[in-house]
């Protein structure tokens, strides 16, 4: 994933649909059983090619499927049912990240001393 890509702000409707990898694993039937646990079923979909793991309805799965869900960075941010290895999930690490890393670098130049040549 590129670094330019993380450090936008907004991205477009393309950008963000680009960065899912594809893989179906959020396709698949899951088990919360509380707690923070999840486990993940071997149950894909109806709508999931197990093949090419691709949604065989994608551009209409809203309105057939009322179930599937449209994932939104706040959405996920707010669910702990992504599959592990998510693109999704790495991305929105990677911009805490570097948020995180950005504000610690304006904290420590606002603290920095002012030099004074002589
Ligand atoms: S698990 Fe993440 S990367 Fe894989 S298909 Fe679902 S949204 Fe895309």
């Amino acid at each position: 994933m590129s670094n330019a890509l993380i450090e936008k702000n907004q991205l477009t409707e393309d950008e963000w649909e680009n960065i899912c990898r594809k893989c179906g694993k959020c396709c698949y039937e899951k088990i919360d059983l509380g707690g923070g646990q999840i486990v993940y079923t071997e149950e894909p979909c109806v709508y999931l090619d197990t093949i090419t793991r691709m949604c065989k309805i994608y551009d209409k799965r809203h309105e057939i499927e009322p179930d599937c869900i449209k994932l939104t960075e706040d959405f996920i941010r707010r669910i702990n049912w992504m599959p592990p290895g998510c693109a999704y999930i790495e991305y929105l690490n990677q911009k805490d990240t570097l948020r995180t890393v950005r504000s610690v670098e304006k904290i420590k130049s606002r603290k920095r001393p002012k030099t004074r040549r002589i």
